[in-house]
């Protein structure tokens, strides 16, 4: 049987400062080695000073995932030598003196299977080396530590999953989960990345390394099964080592340098006390913590009848969800689902293009409030939408400026509807004997009138005139 476990690094992207001084979190902003300060510099006699906000995002994440909060937290220092660590050690923590990470053992339901973390921890990232040239034959690497000294929360799970695609529904599910909590933005460039462990039926452990997002995880343990595989069946023993993940040549190979636990000679960071989290403290964080996707997913099911899959869709997403929550009444709750997971998710399906979109809650509130008074049809919605999310302008004024409002005038639409009568004869001596046809005429209305007739209406009037 196949197992793969995984080790998930995932940056606490909305804080203000990084983990141990004051320079900012968002490195990204930042023009090349300017986010930095002789802290995370490493710098002979500077100090590191924990970030209280990170303690407590980090202990939020290890309670959505079901963990064991323990009583006091302790950091280390990891030692290793590479050119993206200003100080020569990461500080990071290690359950060594009893379980002082930030969390114990827990779990997660991904559909019916339970993958159970075995533990999480609260540490720091190292700088980022950028390569000239291929990573195998670069000559010259250029590092930047604006990214140095930012917060990382790395979750170990136990070697549950079987396969790859149970690998992307836990991503999946973990990802909305963490961006649901507000701690982390997933679809910023390298906050999650990630380590697995894979091994095959009679073979050893495997670690691939390196592998800078979930998209390549899935496609790193594909390939990685494969390779094993067919070692196996040639009879080539499955060798115990580490692996690198090739990002442009979507392989693994073989990494010469290994080390082992021990290597890194692990000691206490004597300059950051021993932390408590405290019972208080943890009720305190409990009662912040958002409504979780479940929860939200049944809610939206059973106090307002929306489908499973529009509420599962809708809930997992907090950008969408956020706007429901602002938007909706009990009136228009199902008609706004609609509205986001049909037509606006489509047109708003990037982050670049969340950050461009002008849409409001008031936006959609008006659109449902307008397609319920008969004011524009579902179809003039849509093109409204499109007009929205583009310049942000009131619905009223889309409305005046596209001529999408409905034809609501009876007179006018009297007008149409004996043209399709005098068009369509065969149709209409059809819908006397078969009602089924009469919904094709209400169809050449629309036609004519760009989807802006008002259907209740179209119907009425068609029926009176066909007799
Ligand atoms: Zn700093």
């Amino acid at each position: 049987m196949t197992k793969i476990g995984l080790e998930i690094h995932c940056q606490l992207t909305n804080l203000e400062s990084k983990l141990f001084c004051s320079c900012k979190a968002n490195y990204r902003e930042f023009e090349i080695n300017e986010n930095i300060c002789p802290i995370c510099m490493g710098l002979p006699g500077s100090l590191p000073r924990l970030n209280q906000e990170a303690v407590k995002k980090a202990t939020i994440i290890a309670m959505a995932l079901n963990c064991t909060i323990p009583d006091k937290i302790a950091f280390f220092r990891k030692n290793y030598f590479y050119p993206d660590l200003p100080k020569n050690f990461q500080i990071t923590q290690l359950n060594i003196y009893g379980d002082t990470s930030i969390g114990g053992t827990g779990s997660i339901m991904v559909g019916d299977k339970k993958i159970k973390i075995t533990r999480i921890q609260l540490e720091e990232d190292p700088g980022r080396l950028i390569y000239e040239g291929s990573s195998s034959k670069n000559l010259i690497t250029l590092v930047d530590y604006n990214r140095a000294g930012t917060p990382l929360v790395e979750i170990v799970t136990e070697p549950d999953f079987e396969n790859p695609k149970q690998v992307r529904e836990f991503l999946n599910i973990l990802s909305d989960l963490l961006e649901n909590l507000g701690v982390s933005d997933p679809s910023l460039d390298g906050a999650m990345r990630a380590d697995a462990n894979v091994s095959i039926e009679g073979g050893k452990k495997v670690e691939i390394k390196n592998i800078g997002s979930f998209h390549d995880l899935e496609k790193a343990t594909i390939f990685e099964i494969t390779r094993q595989e067919s070692l196996h069946s040639r009879n080539i023993a499955i060798i115990q080592e580490t692996r690198h993940w090739d990002e442009q040549r979507k392989i693994t190979v073989s990494s010469r340098s290994k080390e082992e636990d021990l290597d890194y000679r692990y000691f206490l960071e004597g300059d950051i006390p021993w932390v408590k989290i405290d019972p208080e403290i943890q009720k305190e964080l409990k009662s912040q913590m958002p409504e979780s996707i479940n929860s939200k997913k049944e809610r939206y099911i059973s106090q307002f009848d929306i489908p499973t899959q529009v509420a599962s869709v809708l809930s997992s997403d907090k950008f969408y969800s956020d706007l429901f929550e602002v938007s909706h009444t009990k009136s228009n709750a199902k008609e706004i689902a609609n509205i986001i997971t049909t037509d606006l998710m489509g047109l708003v399906d990037t982050r670049e293009k969340r950050e461009e979109s002008k849409i409001t809650a008031k936006h959609l509130t008006d659109l449902t409030d307008s397609i319920q008074s008969g004011k524009i049809s579902r179809n003039s919605a849509k093109n409204a939408l499109y007009e929205i999310v583009k310049t942000g302008k009131d619905l009223s004024q889309v409305i005046t400026e596209l001529d999408l409002g409905n034809v609501s005038d009876e007179s006018e639409l009297l007008h149409i509807i004996r043209e399709v009568i005098s068009e369509e004869s065969q149709a209409v001596l059809e819908a006397k004997s078969n009602p089924q046809t009469i919904n094709y005429l209400v169809g050449k209305v629309m036609q004519k009138t760009k989807g802006k007739a008002d259907p209740t209406l179209t119907l009425d009037l068609l029926k009176k005139q066909i007799g």
